[in-house]
């Protein structure tokens, strides 16, 4: 009843020549083989207009990396959630480990980005993961746990994203063991702040080096709703073999 969801998160990849060229094979792509899931992309913000264009009609979603949760304002260099809708934007990520570190983003600030791209009429793609010494420590589960407490808001749609920090551009996946648990844990976690109702529509999508070689396996997995590819999102064959592994 879920229907997967995979997302490519380009991050800071692409200018336009190679942004365009890589959206344009994933259309062809889609033109001649179909999958069975829903797709989004997440390029840089430079290229939602140029890429808005190219893939109007073609079903595959485009979604911002990040937005600011006030509406407008004096904040230079940042970017409302209502401008992205504005070009066509569907979803964007929040929270996010690279900026929860390397902007200093709080559960609590995601949470308000969330709440921003609600009331802008997109879903927000909340990203949790633990680090490897919070993991090590026995604290993966308890860690993530508050993350889905504090950034998940109270009512509205959003698309979860578990994201171990350590699988992230590491070249090694959490084992389907792991992720199963962790995703069990979190449809539980979010049933009891959210009722189950919900925790069982919540799309809960899995990232950290994702790639043609374990996507299956890893989403079969009863409580794996999708996948948030980076590395792999780049090259368009990677990208449609994931897909095509739902
Ligand atoms: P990766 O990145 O697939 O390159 O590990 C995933 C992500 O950060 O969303």
């Amino acid at each position: 009843m879920r229907r997967k969801l995979i997302a490519g998160n380009w991050k800071m990849n692409g200018l336009l020549a190679e942004g365009t060229a890589l959206a344009e094979a994933l259309v062809n792509l889609q033109a001649s083989n179909s999958v069975n899931c829903d797709l989004l992309i997440a390029p840089p913000a430079t290229l939602i207009s140029p890429l808005a264009t190219l893939l109007s009609g073609s079903g595959i979603a485009l979604g911002g990396q990040d937005c600011h949760c006030e509406p407008k304002g004096a904040h230079t260099g940042d970017i409302s959630a209502a401008m992205l809708a504005d070009l066509g934007c569907r979803f964007v990520i929040v929270g996010h480990s690279e900026r929860r570190n390397d902007h200093a983003e709080s559960n609590t600030v995601i949470r308000q980005k969330a709440r921003a791209a609600q009331a802008a009429g997109m879903t927000p793609v909340i990203c949790v993961g633990e680090s490897l010494e919070e993991r090590e420590a026995g604290q993966a589960e308890a860690c993530v746990a508050d993350q889905i407490r504090g950034s998940l808001p109270d009512d509205g749609e959003a698309v979860l994203a578990y994201e171990p920090v350590w699988a992230i551009g590491t070249g090694r996946s959490a084992t389907p063991e792991d992720v199963a648990r962790m995703h069990e844990a979190i449809r539980k976690v979010t049933g009891e702040v959210r009722g189950a109702d919900y925790a069982a529509r919540c799309r809960i999508l899995y990232g950290g080096s994702v790639k043609p070689a374990n996507a299956g396996e890893l989403l079969q997995l009863l409580d794996v709703d999708g996948a948030l590819v980076g590395g792999a999102s780049l090259v368009a064959e990677d990208f449609w073999a994931i897909a095509q592994a739902c």
